[in-house]
């Protein structure tokens, strides 16, 4: 417990282990190598509640805190990190479609997203670039009562096994930048949509790809926000999934430090535990310090949100630091382990597994640059 996790919480992160424990750790190598998402897996989170519990009863949610959703994010990331996408898909999408849909469009995509039926995808980046965002090229035409949707996303996590995609195109002029962007919810069964899958380094089993859309025609009350607004209302959502992904990570993190502990105070060298040489447990004791605080950073980071109080900075301080910190200690745990820890396994996986965030969600650069505009202003931090 921690001035964050309350005896309630407390309980839902218990649960939440018990079923990662049982349900999603088994599959954890295997999904490596089949690179295919558990949809019965998926329906079990959502039967048993764990899937966006922040979202109001009437879209299927349990009208929970974000911080529900940050504490069973990081039990199923601790079972497998490709897994508890689910998690954080369904907790930035649900968030964008409750807050900016048409009601009578997203409830039924909501209640399936809850129930574990659905699974959405986002989709910002294209080919030229990921980091300038706000300067995307996706055309976007209306048409009449649609949108017509020309051109290709890629590197997006889940491309080709989403339902639905929560994609951002270009209504208003190239120099409009960020002000000529509007978001659309794209069922990935529409006519003129085609996929295709990478071969990642890792989080192998959720996977990322592009989405190519020739003439796809979506009906004007898909879209999210206002037209050439969907990049400054919609965006407001990756402060939250910044700090899920902050706890995800470092529940990797935590996990590989457990295992790692007792493996050095198992194993011998020179007639003593591994644990016993400075060398050995000082890192470690060094890396469970670092941690426990931005575990704490996060947390607090969701409690800022579920108080309305602002936390822009904190999320992409959650979102640079959490991703390289867990590298580097999965990385360490792993060399504790000798030859044993360079085979293939849990701890190599990991360490694949964790280092996607370095670059997914966007780059420590453009976090540090968030942070150096909210504490200089725009006009100080232009890029
Ligand atoms: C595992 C994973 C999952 C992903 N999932 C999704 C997803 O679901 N949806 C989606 O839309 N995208 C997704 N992406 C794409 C990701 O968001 C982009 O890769 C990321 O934003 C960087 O864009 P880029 O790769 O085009 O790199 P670039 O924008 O080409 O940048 C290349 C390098 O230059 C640096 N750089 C760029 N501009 C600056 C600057 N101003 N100052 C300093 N350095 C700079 C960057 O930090 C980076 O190191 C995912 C990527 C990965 C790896």
């Amino acid at each position: 417990m921690n001035p964050y996790i309350d005896e309630d919480l407390q309980a839902i992160g218990e649960h939440a282990r018990r079923f990662a424990n049982d349900r999603v750790a088994p599959g954890f190598l295997e999904r490596d190598d089949t690179r295919v998402l558990d949809r019965t897996l998926m329906r079990e989170m959502g039967e048993l509640g764990f899937i966006a519990p922040e979202l109001p009863e009437a879209y299927g949610g349990q009208g929970m805190g974000c911080l529900a959703a940050g504490v069973i994010h990081e039990e199923i990331a601790r079972a497998d990190l490709s897994i508890s996408y689910l998690n954080l898909l369904a907790s930035l999408n649900g968030q964008i479609l409750s807050q900016h849909g048409k009601p009578e469009v997203v409830k039924p995509w909501l209640e399936r997203l809850t129930r574990g039926d659905a699974l959405f995808a986002i989709a910002l980046t294209e080919p030229r670039g990921g980091s300038d965002a706000g300067n995307l090229r996706l055309r976007v035409e209306r048409v009449g009562d649609e949108y017509v949707i020309n051109g290709e996303k890629t590197s997006i996590s889940a491309a080709d096994q989403a339902d639905a995609t929560v994609v951002f195109g270009r209504t208003g002029s190239v120099e409009s930048a960020a002000h000529g962007v509007t978001a659309l919810l794209v069922p990935m069964d529409l006519p003129g949509v085609a996929t295709n899958r990478f071969d990642c380094h890792g989080q192998r089993a959720i996977g990322r790809g592009s989405i190519f859309f020739e003439n796809v025609r979506v009906p004007v009350d898909h879209r999210l926000g206002d037209e050439n607004k969907g990049f400054v209302q919609v965006m407001q959502g990756f402060d939250f999934s910044r700090a899920l992904i902050g706890l995800q990570v470092l529940a990797v993190a935590k996990v590989a430090l457990e295992e790692t502990w007792e493996y050095v105070a198992e194993r011998e060298a020179f007639g003593k535990p591994l644990s016993a040489f400075q060398g050995v447990s000082h890192p470690l004791a060094d890396y469970e310090t670092q941690v426990a605080a931005a575990r704490l950073l996060c947390l607090q980071t969701l409690w800022s949100k579920d108080h309305n109080l602002p936390h822009t900075a904190e999320a992409a301080m959650c979102k640079w630091w959490a991703p390289k910190l867990s590298y580097d200690v999965i990385h360490q745990c792993l060399l504790m382990f000798g030859h044993g820890g360079y085979d293939r396994g849990v701890m190599e996986q990991r360490l694949r597994d964790v280092l996607g965030f370095q670059i997914g969600d966007g780059t420590a650069q453009i976090m540090k640059t968030i942070i150096a505009r909210t504490k200089a202003g725009r006009a100080a931090v232009p890029a």
